[in-house]
């Protein structure tokens, strides 16, 4: 019977063989944002699309989109990452961010109320990456990258002619 660590493997090959939400979004009206791990050589392109930007952490993530390259880690942490915030408020997504960088033990975060009560999902199986912390920038790549497009998302004035 295979355990905990081959299923969190083959959903993380799943998610890298099989990646979600790849592509493009026109940009603007999305938010084209780059990520680089130069210790891997990780690269990632998102497009995130937020609708009543406004509303700043009620505005609705409606679309994200993946571009890039590397390694299995950070692909498949990207996959997952969108797959998980799409239809989520950038309130929800930012207390997805905490709560998956607390996961990879990154320091500083601080939690929040409810924040651990959030459910992880397929991101679970990504929990094993802690071990190895030279994989960790991997995992965290596509996440710095989308706290970087929320925060642009909810604070540029909308585009008018
Ligand atoms: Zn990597």
């Amino acid at each position: 019977m295979p355990g905990l660590e081959d299923l969190y493997r083959e959903i993380i090959l799943d998610h890298y063989r099989t990646p979600r939400n790849r592509g493009e979004l026109d940009s603007p009206p999305a938010i084209e944002t780059n990520g680089h791990n130069p210790l891997c050589g990780d690269e990632i392109t998102l497009f995130l699309l937020v609708d009543d930007a406004s509303k700043g952490d009620a505005a609705t993530v409606s679309d994200v989109k993946i571009g890039g390259q590397g390694c299995s880690i950070s692909q498949s942490s990207a996959s997952m990452m969108s797959q998980a915030v799409i239809g989520k408020t950038a309130g929800e997504a930012r207390a997805l961010i905490r709560r998956f960088k607390s996961l990879m033990s990154i320091e500083g975060i601080e939690l929040q109320p409810g924040d651990d009560d959030i459910a992880l999902g397929d991101l679970e199986a990504l929990q094993g990456v802690v071990k190895f912390p030279v994989r960790i920038k991997c995992a965290v790549l596509s996440w710095n990258t989308l706290a970087d497009a929320l925060d642009r998302a909810t604070s540029e004035p909308p585009a008018s002619g």
